[in-house]
């Protein structure tokens, strides 16, 4: 915890960048999510599954989004300006951001010193926060929708999957949890499960991202079935900034080659 307060004040945190393509075009983006990272001076690369856990408990998860989403905002006018097209940027806020009766405001504030409009970012919440009957938590949750932002269920058929949250809330998109999309070609049950969701999400107006696709048997099924855009290794791995502009450049449609920007 206190290496973590450390890194938070001198630099340590980077963020990490993962495409989400069309799954009809994917040469076009639909968004891409923002990944934290921390680099730290003798452990090295510390991943999110140790890390996160920990931010949690000690409420630095907070002061850590808020960073997140400034240097976030940042990389994404930067792009811009360099004739890149990403549409938007989705990003993952933690439960006890949402106690906060403050969280709508700083989301906007951000997008504000960053010249952004609330199109411009997709939040990712979790089945749990989607759950939380706590009136400052509901709160916030309809007032970013009133503002225009857009809210994206993540691991989505892992928690509760309350359907009667999901029709009474705005939710915007739903994540397709990993461990359906790594079944999907082996395993009869993965195929209904994932078959119902694609039939919720249509029939409710939401879109699908299905999260971690590593084949192309797991693309093309999702592809057939109708699920609007896929995330995973077998289009990109999470990449630093720099090295996920070069993918843009060389990857997509409609983006500015290098000498374009450079020039
Ligand atoms: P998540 O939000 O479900 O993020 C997707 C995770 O799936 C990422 O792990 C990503 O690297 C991984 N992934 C993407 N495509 C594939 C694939 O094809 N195969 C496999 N095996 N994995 C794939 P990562 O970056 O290690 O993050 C793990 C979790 O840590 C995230 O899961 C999220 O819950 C949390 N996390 C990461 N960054 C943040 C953040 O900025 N804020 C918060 N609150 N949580 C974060
Ligand atoms: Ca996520
Ligand atoms: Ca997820």
């Amino acid at each position: 915890e206190h290496a973590l307060q450390q890194a938070l004040a001198h630099q340590q945190m980077t963020l990490h960048y993962q495409p989400q393509v069309l799954s009809n075009s994917p040469h076009t983006l639909h968004g891409v999510e923002v990944l934290m990272r921390w680099n730290h001076p003798d452990w090295g690369m510390v991943p999110p599954s140790k890390f996160i856990p920990v931010a949690e408990e000690s409420g630095l998860i907070h002061p850590l989004t808020l960073w997140l989403l400034d240097e976030a905002c940042r990389q994404l006018v930067a792009w811009r300006k360099a004739g890149l097209v990403v549409p938007c940027l989705a990003i993952n806020l933690s439960g006890r951001s949402f106690h906060r009766p403050e969280l709508t405001r700083e989301i906007k504030d951000a997008l504000i010193r960053h010249r952004l409009r609330p199109a411009d970012l997709v939040l990712e919440i979790t089945e749990s926060i989607m759950m939380d009957a706590r009136p400052t938590t509901r709160t916030n949750i309809d007032t970013l929708h009133f503002d225009g932002f857009r809210v994206s269920l993540d691991d989505f058929g892992t928690g509760y999957s309350s359907l009667s949250y999901l029709h009474r809330l705005p939710i915007h998109e739903l994540k397709l949890d990993i461990s359906f999309v790594r079944d999907l070609t082996t395993s009869p049950s993965a195929r209904a499960l994932t078959l119902s969701v694609l039939s919720i999400a249509q029939t409710l107006g939401m879109v699908v991202v299905a999260e971690g696709g590593e084949t192309t048997g797991q693309y093309e099924w999702l592809q057939m079935h109708g699920c609007t855009s896929i995330q995973g290794y077998l289009f990109c791995k999470p990449l630093a900034a720099d090295v996920f502009e070069v993918w843009l450049r060389t990857q997509l449609l409609d983006q500015a080659p290098a000498s374009d920007a450079q020039g």
